[in-house]
């Protein structure tokens, strides 16, 4: 594994051999999401003991959308527990894209919690008094994994709110099945400003750290997530946490990983460092095409895969 020390000298080197990557394209369908600068490109990683280090863009700001969502099935497993949380949603993975409603009228759940139909069930878990309780309680849970303040962008949730009718269809599907319950609505706003809160790289690789460090955020100490949770977090994200990419991406990178369509990908390596990487422009799956590359050479290069041989005979 890395230290802090060479770890600099590699992301710079990375960060200087993947920027001519220019396949792909930003995301579109969120029309706020469109105004993104593709070319922004930005590396962090933070160690479990608090160090860290950022290479490139290092000030743009993204929205999380689906790297939320790891993030808020924690809070949802903490609030009603494994039992309920797998049998609202699962641990399979879908092989379909990550809005699809494939299977969901026959199945009458998600099959897990990182499509948009399981991760807008986890969000109806959420606990709360109100709207504004279960915003304020969820907003300060994100707040502990990034290490700072977490800020909602209002004008990507605005933009989404405006055009989310799949996933109003999904959450609607879902309660019409009984797997949803309660305020639609009010569930539905809850995951789309999850998806909608602002951070930098390196408070996403800070989130990052907080998996790998077992739920206690290495910088500022806070605990985001108990610490019985983890493995439950880390096996759902390294199975689905790709979308339909997540086989090819256990198979040749084997870093537990979550994307999101703003460009960013966050990933953990349980017991040492957190790893974030943002670039707008996505691959047909929907995952950040200098992400994956960034992500791949660097699980070759320390051997970060989790079924490597550390010690091989
Ligand atoms: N907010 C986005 C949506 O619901 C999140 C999807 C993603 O990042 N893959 O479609």
């Amino acid at each position: 594994m890395p230290t802090i020390t060479d770890i600099e000298s590699t992301l710079e080197s990375l960060h200087d051999r993947y920027r001519p990557l220019n396949t792909g394209a930003v995301a579109t369908y969120i029309p706020e999401l469109t105004k993104a600068d593709p070319d922004l490109f930005c590396i962090a990683v933070r160690f479990v003991d608090g160090s860290g280090f950022t290479i490139g863009d290092t000030d743009a700001r993204f929205t999380l959308q689906s790297c939320s969502k790891p993030l808020i099935l924690a809070q949802a497993l903490s609030t009603v527990g494994r039992d309920m949380v797998m049998r609202l949603t699962g641990v399979e993975p879908t092989g379909n894209s990550f809005s699809s409603m494939v299977g969901l009228d026959q199945i009458g759940k998600p099959l897990n919690p990182m499509v948009n139909a399981g991760a807008i069930v986890t969000a109806s878990l959420l606990p709360g008094d109100s709207a504004e309780d279960r915003y304020k309680r969820m907003r300060a849970n994100l707040s502990a994994y990034l290490g700072s303040e977490a800020e909602l962008d209002t004008a990507v949730y605005e933009s989404e709110l405006r055009t989310s009718d799949r996933n109003r269809a999904l959450a609607y599907l879902l309660k019409s099945k009984g797997t949803i319950e309660g305020d639609v609505k009010q569930h539905l706003d809850l995951y789309i400003r999850q998806c909608a809160i602002s951070v930098n790289t390196q408070q996403l690789a800070n989130a990052a750290a907080t998996l790998a460090n077992n739920g206690i955020n290495p910088v500022s100490n806070e605990r985001a997530v108990s610490v019985e949770y983890i493995k439950d977090i880390l096996v759902v994200m390294l199975m689905n946490g790709m979308y339909n990419y997540a086989g090819r991406w256990a198979y040749e990178v084997g870093i537990p990983a979550k994307s999101g369509v703003s460009g960013s990908i966050f990933g953990v390596v349980p017991g040492v460092m957190g790893i974030a990487v943002y670039s707008p422009r996505l691959d047909e799956y929907g995952n950040s095409t200098r992400g994956l590359a960034v992500f791949s050479d660097l699980s070759k290069r320390y051997n970060m895969h989790i079924f490597d041989q550390r010690d091989p005979k």
